[in-house]
């Protein structure tokens, strides 16, 4: 039996769909069934028109044109469509591209393949707060520099990159980039021009939308950005992503956007109180250190080194506190993270750490109780 009455903290890692987007997508699973491209009967006319109106609510959410906008099968598909596509359609040009340290493994494991496929691949480290230097990055970029690849807040610590600094330096050398911003919507605000980026993802289930779905956004003008696919088939998405479309998660993702939209200022505020009172308990006197700049930060997010504890261990002893690690645990033996260890934390503090991160659910009081509970523990 799973166990409904854990206190979650775990949004960054999945949220759950809000009723909301739950009852928009509903008749997609049954009365309004048709394939989107059938264009030859009114039932798949009328879903066409559907998500060309989804297509219209995201690129408002946004800030682009809806003819730049590729639903995809979320951030993971997205960032291998974006920076291999890339890779494919610029390497007459040049095979370089730069990364950071911190980025999310999406992207390392993408760049490790085309670092293998012969691209080269610069990856720039971060100071202690889990920031870039820009002045090294300028230094980095070269002619046949192709791809910049920069998160906008990262997953684990809620460091919020200086993307618009970035992406300027980027195009006084003609370069494109990239920006994962799968952790923005809906606790900071995503524009492509204000950020100055000429690909972006997000992806629904980051924000109260469903699981597997979620948004490319390519830039068609000052520059024209061109991909090769890395899914061919029926030519769907104007070639870039062929497969049929998931209607449902489609609409989900649109409902999504418009209520990250609408209720940002009073959410984020909230959250942030709570976070704040989270902190006061958990980082007086020593108990826990906060890992990251605390000035550049997503309002949700807290990840904590407890000294001398394992973060494992302590958690196994909190069955009903659902929070994340500091450690990646894809494999039999857990690694520390790479994030936290790219800010110049040892294995045994990585190891120590615990990531907080808060959503539209969570209550005072659960904070409180999640508090109480590590408190318990730590004594
Ligand atoms: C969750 C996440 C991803 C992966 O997104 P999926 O839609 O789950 O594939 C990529 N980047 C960041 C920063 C994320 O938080």
């Amino acid at each position: 039996m799973p166990d409904t009455t854990a206190i979650y903290l775990d949004y960054n890692a999945t949220t759950p769909v809000d009723p909301v987007v739950l009852q928009a997508m509903l008749p997609y699973f049954s009365d309004l069934f048709a394939n989107a491209s059938s264009r030859s009967h009114v039932m798949g006319r009328t879903i066409g028109e559907k998500i060309e109106a989804s297509r219209r609510t995201v690129a408002d959410f946004l800030g682009c044109e809806t003819s730049e906008i590729v639903f995809t099968g979320g951030s993971t598909e997205s960032i291998n469509t974006a920076i291999k596509g890339v890779a494919a359609a610029y390497k007459s040009r040049g095979q370089h591209l730069i990364t950071w340290d911190t980025e999310h493994k999406a992207v390392l494991d993408v760049c490790e393949k085309l670092a293998e496929a012969g691209f080269e691949i610069t990856q720039l480290p971060v100071d202690r707060e889990g920031l870039p230097d820009p002045v090294l990055y300028r230094n980095s970029l070269r002619k046949d520099t192709i791809l910049t690849i920069m998160m906008l807040a990262n997953n684990e610590t809620g460091v919020i990159n200086p993307v618009r600094e970035i992406s300027e330096i980027c195009h006084e050398h003609n370069s494109l980039i990239f920006c994962d911003a799968t952790q923005g919507p809906g606790k900071m605000q995503v524009n492509v021009n204000d950020l100055g980026v000429d690909l972006l993802c997000i992806s629904a289930h980051k924000m109260y939308g469903p699981k597997g779905t979620g948004a490319l956004f390519i830039r068609r003008k000052n520059p024209r950005v061109t991909l090769i696919p890395i899914i061919d088939g029926g030519g769907h998405e104007n070639g870039l992503r062929s497969g049929t479309l998931n209607v449902p998660g489609i609409i989900g993702l649109a409902k999504a956007c418009e209520i990250a939209a609408s209720g940002y200022w009073e959410n984020t505020s909230g959250i942030s109180a709570l976070r704040t009172l989270l902190e006061q308990q958990l980082t007086t006197n020593g108990i826990g250190y906060v890992n990251g700049s605390i000035k550049n930060r997503l309002p949700n997010t807290s990840n904590i080194l407890f000294p001398g504890i394992k973060a494992d261990q302590l958690l196994i002893k909190l069955p009903g506190l659902a929070v994340s690690t500091g450690s990646a645990c894809s494999s039999a033996l857990p690694e520390p993270s790479h994030v936290l260890k790219a800010m110049g934390r040892n294995n045994e503090e990585a190891f120590a750490s615990v990531r907080f991160s808060l959503g539209k659910e969570t209550t005072r009081e659960q904070i409180a109780a999640a508090a109480d509970m590590i408190l318990q523990q730590l004594k």
